[in-house]
């Protein structure tokens, strides 16, 4: 029997039964035991939640900025409350360890919702004025775009729908969002909360279903924003569909991100920053710096110390706050990462410094007989070319490369068609900033890793995306201008009105 109630849809306010009877399973990914049944949206079911979307607009979109500030605030006041209840959920429904999702995952989605609530109610949504003469001048209102669509990925579930929603809403819009089927249990949470924290019906609305669901939604003439994150193939689709009736796109996508230890690096504190960069969230973060860049004067120092700090990454019973290492989300992805270590091996012929295809060692009483559980891996001596250092795995397999100048290793970073993280680990500034600044990629760190507040902006280069998310730019994806020009003196003489 599953765990939780049959997940419905959630549109016009209120939790739905969908039209096409039909439902698929979520599952725990470190027991495989069945979670929730959950229902599947029809393109008539959400026809409806587009309906509901748009008969909200008018209103919301109306609302003074302050209050919907105020519903906004009241929806972190009780995230915050329900903080560890809803890490649970989080927790069951992704396998990450709870010692991480009630210490991130509501609480950074929490603090999104706070800072642009505020910032709408701050005059964070307030036009310019440009005098051009005397008696002319131009100003600029920043106007919502109407009902948007929210597609999730798996990694961060209820964490990517507050960094969608946040600023959507707060911005006047309304959204339909749907979950990815993997991870759907936060959808019908987060829409619950919202009513309960005063936001009117149809603001905020939820489908469910797999690709085809999303693939009907984007593509649905009513939807004027896609706010898109996931892997880079589907981005193309999305974002190609978006096209058609040029809908205004966000895409937050994929990485292959270079760790960079430059030669003067504190070599504790590089380590540590590499195994955060690769093992946080089983490695399954977009921005991991899964390509680590190692000066070949540092290759057995770093290996020895790394190698000893493996024993830190602990699997184990997902509730114990001892454990800091899960499963994989899922059975396809758990082939998906597995196949690539095994082509680390056999194809890339990668030397295998730790891990490997194997469960890893229960650091408690769990078993792991069932569940999608994975060594943590590390390969070294890599190659740029190999399939595993080219191509996102989405898991915890980290690649070492050694490189000998600093020109060499900027050149070998940038080498890829993604950019979305980067950073370096080193105690030297101004080299720090020479670096950096050469660096294709958005979203870059120095001394730190993975750490993405409200308050910075974050978004991929290249293949990596389109747009950001969060900071202060962060409002303007869910804006458009209109400048109106206002001339006191009347029309300007023109030869059609002289002779
Ligand atoms: P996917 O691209 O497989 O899926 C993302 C979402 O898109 C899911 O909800 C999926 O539904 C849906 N979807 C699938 N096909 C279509 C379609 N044709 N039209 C519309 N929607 C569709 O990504 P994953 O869920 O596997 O997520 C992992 C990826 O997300 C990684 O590449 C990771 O790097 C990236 N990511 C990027 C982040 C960033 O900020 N840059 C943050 C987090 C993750 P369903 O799951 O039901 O099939």
């Amino acid at each position: 029997m599953a765990t939780f109630s049959l997940q419905r849809l959630y549109y016009d306010g209120k939790p739905q039964t969908c039209t096409s009877g039909k439902t698929f399973q979520s599952i725990n990914p470190a027991t495989e035991e069945v979670l929730a049944d959950v229902s599947i949206a029809s393109n008539a079911d959400v026809d409806e939640a587009v309906k509901s979307a748009r008969a909200a607009f008018p209103s919301w979109s109306k609302t003074p900025h302050v209050a919907r500030a105020r519903i906004l605030l009241k929806a972190v006041q009780l995230l915050r409350d329900r903080n560890d209840e809803i890490a649970k959920v989080e927790t069951a429904d992704t396998g990450k360890p709870f010692s991480e999702t009630s210490a991130v995952d509501v609480t950074t989605g929490a603090d999104v919702l706070e800072y642009f609530a505020s910032m709408v109610a701050g005059g964070g949504l307030n036009g310019e004025t440009v005098q051009l003469r005397e008696d002319a001048w131009v100003y600029t209102k920043k106007a919502p775009l109407g009902v948007c669509a929210g597609i999730g990925a798996w990694n961060y579930p209820i964490q990517i729908a507050l960094w969608k929603s946040a600023p959507c809403l707060a911005a006047g819009n309304t959204m339909v969002y749907k979950p990815s089927e993997f991870t759907p249990l936060h959808g019908e949470i987060l829409a619950d909360l919202y009513t309960k924290a005063g936001l009117p019906s149809g603001v905020f609305n939820v489908v469910h279903g797999a690709g085809d669901v999303g693939a009907y939604l984007t593509a649905h003439p009513s939807i004027a924003k896609v706010s898109f994150t996931g892997q880079v193939a589907t981005g193309k689709k999305v974002a190609g569909s978006a096209a058609g009736n040029m809908k205004y796109v966000t895409m937050e996508l994929g990485g292959k991100s270079p760790f960079i230890i430059l030669p003067d690096a504190d070599l504790e504190s590089a380590v540590d920053g590499a195994l955060l960069a690769n093992f946080f969230s089983t490695g399954q973060v977009c921005t991991n710096g899964t390509r680590v860049f190692v000066p070949s004067n540092m290759k057995s120092d770093f290996e020895s110390l790394l190698v000893k700090k493996m024993q830190y990454v602990r699997a184990g019973d997902v509730m114990d706050p001892a454990t800091n290492f899960g499963p994989l989300v899922s059975a396809v992805h758990f082939k998906k990462v597995s196949d690539y270590i095994k082509h680390g091996i056999e194809q890339d012929k990668a030397k295998l410094l730790y891990g490997g295809l194997k469960k890893p060692e229960p650091a408690s009483s769990s078993t792991f007989e069932k569940g999608y559980w994975i060594t943590p891996t590390v390969f070294t001596d890599c190659r740029d070319d190999m399939r595993i250092v080219q191509e996102e795995i989405f898991g915890p397999v980290m690649s070492i490369l050694y490189y000998e100048s600093v020109d060499e290793v900027v050149r070998r970073a940038n080498d890829t068609p993604l950019g979305l993280a980067a950073g370096v680990f080193t105690q030297n500034i101004n080299l720090a900033h020479r670096v950096i600044d050469q660096l294709d990629a958005g979203i870059t760190w120095i001394n730190s890793w993975g750490e993405s507040p409200a308050e910075m902006s974050v978004g991929g280069w290249k293949q990596s995306g389109v747009g950001v998310e969060n900071g202060r730019r962060g409002i303007e994806a869910w804006v458009r201008t209109k400048s109106t020009l206002v001339d006191m003196s009347g029309v300007v003489a023109t030869s059609f009105t002289k002779l």
